[in-house]
């Protein structure tokens, strides 16, 4: 099932592609492996995957001990502060900062652990009131703060956009980010490199892409559907 998946996720991400005048190496496909069992990340390694994203601390830890080590390990959900020790040394890009008081935390543990972390800023573009994500208006001050700090390099935006029936409902979302995402880059602030955009997920990766994403986030169109415990 895996196989096929891929394979359909790749002609997909070629044609949009293809539409959009891209190439196809400037689209890096984030497997989303959060609530799968660790044989389904080895099936997608197997398969080439490389980059795999997970949301929660303690899942991330337990599969990166069990999987092979040249993978690229993207933290894309909330992250609480009092977690960010354990992970600030195993992932390869933190997806969602989305204030100073974080990226603080995560530079005092960088700072401690001698390492750099690569961040991208996550927002809210689309003002939802239950997403996490600094504000579209907030967005370049905060890139401005968050640059000042040691050890932590801001490589461009992220946003998770609204759920919705048709995709291009999403459009004016991706075209936004990467609008505030030029924005950044002409204010030419010392230690942020704006080279990444974080946008797209199953339903809406293509139109992602059309509107320039450099990471797309995969889960249910590699996995399957996602099934979650009562808690
Ligand atoms: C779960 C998740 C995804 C993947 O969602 P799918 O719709 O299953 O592709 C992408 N990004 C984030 C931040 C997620 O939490």
């Amino acid at each position: 099932m895996i196989r096929d998946n891929l394979q359909h996720v790749e002609e997909n991400i070629k044609s949009a592609c293809d539409r959009s005048g891209r190439s196809r190496e400037d689209v890096k496909l984030i497997a989303v492996s959060k609530t799968k069992p660790v044989e389904m990340l080895r099936e997608a390694y197997d398969l080439g995957c490389r980059d795999f994203g997970e949301n929660k601390v303690q899942e991330l830890m337990d599969k990166y001990d069990k999987l092979p080590g040249d993978i690229r390990w993207h933290m894309i959900g909330h992250l609480q502060r009092n977690k960010v020790k354990y992970i600030v040394d195993k992932v390869f890009l933190i997806h969602s900062v989305d204030s100073l008081r974080l990226a603080e935390e995560i530079s005092r543990e960088a700072v401690k652990k001698s390492v750099i972390i690569s961040i991208l800023v996550e927002v809210n573009v689309a003002g939802e009131e239950t997403k996490f994500g600094t504000t579209a208006q907030e967005a370049i001050s905060l890139v401005e703060e968050i640059a000042k700090l040691p050890n932590i390099v801001i490589k461009g935006l992220m946003t998770i956009a609204p759920y919705v029936e048709n995709s291009e409902e999403n459009r004016l979302y991706f075209a936004k980010l990467k609008q505030i995402y030029v924005d950044i880059i002409h204010k030419n602030i010392d230690n942020v490199f704006m080279e990444e955009l974080s946008m797209g997920m199953t339903g809406d990766y293509e139109v992602a892409i059309e509107e320039g994403a450099t990471y797309i986030r995969v889960g249910t169109g590699i996995f399957g559907e996602r099934q979650y415990q009562n808690v």
